[in-house]
């Protein structure tokens, strides 16, 4: 049998089955005359409530990291907070017993938490339930589980995987974490990660489903658990275990490096995202920046087109995320294959050659004044660059560049911060883009490479169609030589040029952007740190013979073999 949930720690953890529940912290609700004493009874439970998850906090300290200590920490600055602790005690001396108010008052904040919509401050709502749990259990007598005792080699099943059940974890007692709810952002994604323990969340109703002692592989990588394997599927797991530790161990090395050729020659690292708290992510594999916000997501999860505010609430996130470090924000990228249905496309028999992106934006002033606004507010929180995806001609990059300079002009007025040297650039994954890239450059602050779509329009074939994939591939020579066109044109002008097409993590291509001279790479979250040890792997002298030898080819198929006998 086989479950699918959320891929929310990599690895893969093969182990027995432990179901971890809750306490039952069950109590009977009564009233209370010695409202003194009740106010005492919850006082000091909240106390002993502050002692242990001090106590388990400094332990995480320990063997997890700072970061994750806070999340224990936080917890007691929660219920130190006197307005909260004031209306329990309010309730007390209504007559209400001390059970009844902790749940009432934490239960009160959750909502109003989780009113928010905003997916931060509802994680706080998720806080507000450990801490009453927490102090429920001090109330009860009931301390929560305790995983510091469990066997080695230890799949803990569980709802949900709280900070406090997770302190005492003793280094490879557990070896996967399976839980029913939480999201790659949640608490339990970001302490799996942390602690390196390989986990598949979001299983609905797994407590029931598995029992103790259950023989389970959990891979955290595709977010499945093999449950009852058997020796084949046993063997294969220890396989790409192992292959996955030895991976993990060697780039280590490259956490907190520089991005740097064998040469010496210095690149920029960064991480694409599609939304704001995938920066978190990207942030933790030691991107350097996020070289592609794909904005389309925002628009896609909502049901009606996000307000300014909503953008410029989504845009601030990221940034304030990324710490100052270089943020690029697609503006909206839809057509084609993402279709949304309250922006109003009509349909259309060519829609990837169709009314989309930078082509519907300037038709529809309406919604791109929003996210230009929205951007432009934003961009007083961090070094937020635009980026304008599908260009064709210079007059749409002039097109854009004059409604930021009105909008900027409307902000003056209103006496609203932005940034008033925010770079505009463009999104190089058009020929015609390519073919003009002396004259884009002239007018572009930067160039991002978007070998995707590049491909796609350069070899005139539509990636959905099977019987013409044989052509989508970056290998061919006509794509090289758009690509390394495009970086030679941004080079003489000054401007840094990027990639963020799946190309830029190509560990056989990377050779070839060295030596064509891409400043900036943009790859997904989990290619950072690979990526980095690829670039490191050569100088600029042995990348630019490889590229001498590859650029005189004729075909993909020879692209691909020289790449591959020289790949390392
Ligand atoms: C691209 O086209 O290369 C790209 C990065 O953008 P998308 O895949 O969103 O079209
Ligand atoms: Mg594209």
């Amino acid at each position: 049998m086989e479950l699918k949930g959320t891929a929310a720690s990599a690895g893969i953890g093969i182990g027995s089955v432990v179901v971890v529940e809750e306490p039952n912290l069950d109590y009977e609700s009564h009233t209370v005359e010695d409202t003194a004493a009740e106010t005492e009874r919850l006082k000091a439970a909240i106390e002993s409530y502050i002692d242990y998850t001090n106590e388990q906090a400094a332990t995480m300290r320990e063997t997890v990291g700072e970061k994750e200590a806070e999340i224990l920490t936080g917890h007691v600055t929660m219920i130190n907070d006197p307005y909260m602790q004031g209306e329990m005690v309010k309730l007390i001396e209504g007559g209400m017993c001390a059970e009844d108010a902790l749940v009432q008052i934490c239960d009160m904040f959750a909502t109003m938490f989780e009113a928010t919509g905003d997916e931060l401050t509802m994680q706080r709502a998720t806080d507000v339930r450990d801490v009453k749990t927490g102090v429920l259990a001090e109330l009860l007598n009931k301390r929560p589980v305790d995983l510091g005792t469990l066997p080695l080699g230890s799949v803990v099943v569980t709802h949900d995987l709280t900070p406090s059940m997770t302190a005492g974890i003793r280094q490879g007692a557990v070896v996967g974490f399976i839980t029913e709810v939480g999201g790659l952002t949640s608490h339990s994604a970001i302490l799996a990660r942390a602690m390196e323990i390989p986990a598949v969340l979001s299983i609905a109703g797994v407590c029931s489903r598995l029992a103790d002692s259950d023989q389970v592989i959990v891979d955290g990588t595709a977010g499945t658990v093999a449950v009852s394997p058997t020796e084949e599927e046993l063997a294969a797991a220890r396989d790409a275990q192992a292959a996955f530790l030895a991976e993990r161990a060697e780039l280590v090395k490259f956490v907190g490096a520089r991005t740097v050729s064998a040469s010496g020659e210095q690149f920029e690292l960064f991480a694409n995202i599609g939304k704001p708290d995938d920066a978190t992510q990207a942030m933790e594999r030691d991107a350097e920046g996020v070289g592609l916000f794909r904005t389309e997501f925002l628009f896609m999860d909502s049901k009606s087109m996000p307000t300014e505010d909503e953008q410029f609430e989504a845009y601030k996130k990221a940034a304030i995320i990324c710490k100052n470090k270089p943020l690029i924000i697609r503006t909206l990228d839809i057509g084609g294959d993402k279709e949304i249905e309250y922006l109003g496309l009509e349909r259309e028999d060519n829609p990837f050659m169709g009314f989309r992106a930078i082509r519907y934006c300037l038709a529809r002033e309406d919604v791109y004044r929003t996210q230009l606004r929205a951007l432009l507010r934003a961009s007083a929180f961090g070094e937020i660059r635009i980026m304008v995806p599908l260009v064709t001609c210079v007059d749409e990059l002039t097109a854009v560049k004059a409604l930021v300079h009105r909008y900027m002009q409307e902000f003056d007025h209103e006496g609203v911060a932005y940034n008033p040297d925010i770079q505009i650039g463009v999104m190089m994954e058009t020929p015609a883009a390519s073919l003009i890239a002396d004259l884009l450059a002239e007018e572009a602050d930067f160039f991002s490479i978007g070998t995707n779509d590049l491909t796609g329009y350069t070899m005139c074939c539509d990636r959905g169609n099977d019987k013409v994939r044989y052509l989508y591939s970056t290998y061919n020579p006509a794509v090289l030589r758009s690509i390394r066109h495009v970086i030679e044109a941004g080079n003489s002008a000054g401007i840094m040029v990027g990639m963020c097409g799946e190309a830029a993590a190509d560990p056989m291509l990377i050779p070839l952007w060295i030596a064509f001279g891409l400043c900036e790479y943009s790859v997904s979250a989990t290619s950072v740190l690979s990526t980095r040890k690829h670039i490191s792997l050569w100088t600029k002298e042995e990348a630019c013979a490889l590229a001498e030898k590859v650029m005189k080819l004729k075909t993909a198929a020879e692209v691909y073999d020289v790449l591959h006998e020289s790949a390392r």
